[in-house]
């Protein structure tokens, strides 16, 4: 089934008089509405967060009922939860889903008992070494049931019996994932994929959700890209999976792919290549940072993280790398409470935007030129070619413009130039484009 998401529950806020607002407020503000949501892999919080995504950039939503086969994965049944606590005999609640959906674990099943503390005890999840937090668990896959709670919380409990309450519904229904596709010239396309399943964790990911909902907005909002760019936006592992499963046509035209996530905190930039780790997509990265003026680090693929494991595998083998600030699992924060509206900051999100935003120009706008007067070098003077590049904000644009002129031969990309020229790829791109109007170039 596939349905136009036209219910919108949330929109930006209105711009302030005078004072205009930046990507990283925008993303902010977004993931402030998102931040309360109860989203799992399947049910209500899915579709809740898809619909403020949708007040940003028009999704398309496709339901898959529960129990479909997805490659060698089944759709689970649909979990949504209203309520739960644990109360102790005077009836107050000591463990509250109302105050941290991170309380209960995630896709618990159904329960209401009443227990003694030590029968109570195997169902409880602390972290002794960061007491203030909460962690972040899920049981998707097998069936059960559990809180979670800081460590202070757990020592605090008395001895004696305790009310447990999960009012939650495991029941045959379906997996929900959002598509936003941005016509390009070509049937190449670029996927930009982000998972949806994680309940109140700021940084992982709405951040990366957000990120990729205002690239769209911006993208749709502009002149048609090259390549066809689809954002994906889908629960992890089992939503990529069941994407995957039901796109497989779609996926032979993935030309390059990213996942996002933790783009809001204040660790540096970090990018994961993809398996081959000689992609269009892992050099324009490479590029991007360096020229970023950013601190950053690139590491090699690893069957772990993110939904990148799910594009790379052998069947699909797609070139997708995943861009993010700190690391899955190798920050304290990551998979806590701690995660939360404070650890992620409007100037991180506004310069991961910018990252974002230029590394797709990059991969959409790299392509092969040919000098059309290849023997010797052509005069650029008597072209008017030195006053053509003269009020640009080129350092060196002559030495540019030598450069794309010696390396369009039809072989070298203009990433290619950029990183044998070391000039960022951005002035490489408008001096080709000058050199183009004056006819010096045309399309390999
Ligand atoms: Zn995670």
């Amino acid at each position: 089934m596939r349905v136009e998401c036209v219910v919108v529950f949330a929109t930006l806020p209105p711009m302030t008089a005078g004072i205009a607002r930046t990507p990283g407020d925008d993303a902010y503000a977004l993931i402030e509405q998102m931040y309360p949501i109860c989203r799992s892999i399947t049910g209500d919080g899915v579709r809740a967060t898809l619909s403020i995504i949708n007040g940003i950039a028009p999704l398309t939503l496709t339901e898959v009922p529960s129990g479909e086969s997805v490659l060698d994965w089944t759709v689970p049944p649909e979990w949504n939860i209203r309520d739960a606590y644990v109360a102790d005999a005077s009836g107050r609640r000591v463990i509250d889903f109302q105050q941290s959906n991170l309380h209960v674990v995630n896709y618990s099943e159904p329960v209401s008992a009443r227990l003694t503390l030590d029968d109570l005890r195997p169902h409880l999840h602390a972290l002794p070494d960061r007491p203030d937090s909460i962690p972040y668990r899920t049981s998707y896959y097998e069936r059960s049931w559990g809180f979670c709670v800081t460590q202070h919380q757990l020592d605090a409990l008395e001895p004696g019996e305790y009310d447990v309450c999960i009012d939650s519904s495991l029941e045959p229904g379906s997996l929900t994932y959002g598509e936003l596709v941005v016509p390009g010239r070509s049937e190449d396309e670029i996927l930009v994929s982000s998972h949806v399943c994680h309940p109140s964790l700021a940084d992982d990911n709405l951040s990366g959700i957000a990120i990729s909902a205002l690239l769209a907005r911006t993208l749709l909002e502009g002149p048609p890209p090259r390549h066809t760019i689809r954002f994906v936006y889908a629960p992890g592992t089992i939503g990529a999976i069941t994407w995957l499963s039901r796109n497989r046509e779609t996926a032979t035209r993935i030309r390059h792919g990213l996942t996002l996530t933790c783009l809001g905190d204040a660790h540096p930039f970090t990018y994961k290549r993809t398996l081959a780790g000689s992609a269009v997509i892992d050099r324009a990265a490479a590029h991007v940072l360096a020229t970023s003026g950013l601190e950053h680090q690139l590491i090699d693929f690893f069957p772990y993280g993110y939904d990148e494991r799910q594009y790379n595998s052998p069947g699909f083998r797609l070139p997708v790398g995943s861009l993010m600030r700190g690391r899955h699992g190798q920050f304290p924060e990551y998979h806590t409470s701690a995660d939360n509206l404070d650890f992620v900051s409007q100037a991180r999100l506004a310069e991961s935007f910018e990252v974002l935003s230029r590394l797709i120009a990059v991969v959409d706008g790299d392509r092969r030129l040919i000098n059309t007067a290849p023997y010797g070098e052509p005069q650029l003077g008597s072209r008017g070619l030195y006053g053509a590049l003269g009020g640009t904000q080129i350092p060196d644009a002559q030495l540019a413009m030598l450069w794309i002129l010696n390396l369009s031969d039809g072989e070298h990309s203009l990433l290619d130039i950029a990183e044998r020229a070391q000039i960022a790829f951005e002035a490489v791109a408008s001096t080709a484009a000058v050199l183009e109007e004056h006819g010096l170039l045309v399309d390999a």
